[in-house]
């Protein structure tokens, strides 16, 4: 199979100063408490282990797999748990660690469900955002970058499965 590099959109080591940034922003925030940090699967798996290297705090992690329903480059509209957290998240402070914000219905809906289960505070953080298209506005408390409304993979992102393994986050160009 041919081995296709997409372009670099934000390079490793961009990726890694901001993740060093955001760590220390989560472990000044977190004095003296720890934290429940909920992965949500698979995109930010890459995100959510660097990131976990930057907190000095102590931590719990944990995952979670949603899906929307549908397929392509545009989200849809139902989101459901295909795979839950394996603790309560009561009396938590939960940060939920996502790889990108589109529209922001992911996150809201997440949100909403975890509140539900009486965590002492719910945070996100998220590596990307597109503001372009966001129709369900969510308070990002962590945000790595935003970005303009293309379509990005690498570093946990896929496009059909493929390109999460990229140390850098890239962009398919038309024909590729
Ligand atoms: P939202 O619910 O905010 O519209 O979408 C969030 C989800 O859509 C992300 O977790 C991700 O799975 C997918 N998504 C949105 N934009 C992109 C993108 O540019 N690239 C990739 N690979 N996935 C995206």
């Amino acid at each position: 199979m041919e081995h296709f590099y997409p372009e670099v959109y934000i390079s490793e080591e961009d990726l890694s100063l901001r993740i060093a940034e955001i760590g220390k922003a989560i472990t000044d925030d977190f004095q003296g408490e720890e934290v429940t940090i909920v992965c949500v699967l698979k995109g930010a798996f890459m995100f959510c282990s660097d990131l976990l290297k930057k907190i000095d705090l102590p931590v719990k992690l944990d995952f979670i797999q949603l899906s929307s329903y549908g397929e392509g480059t545009v989200s849809s509209g139902n989101v459901k748990i295909e795979m839950d957290v394996s603790d309560s998240l009561k009396n938590q402070n939960v940060i939920i660690v996502e790889d990108i914000i589109d529209t922001g219905l992911t996150m809201t809906t997440l949100k909403e469900m975890f509140e539900v289960r009486k965590p002492k505070s719910v945070k996100v953080a998220s590596l990307l955002f597109k503001p372009s298209r966001n129709t369900h506005p969510v308070d990002i408390d962590y945000l790595g970058f935003e970005i303009e409304d293309k379509f990005v993979v690498g570093y946990g992102l896929d496009y059909a499965g493929r390109f999460r393994e990229l140390p850098y986050v890239g962009i398919l160009n038309a024909g590729n």
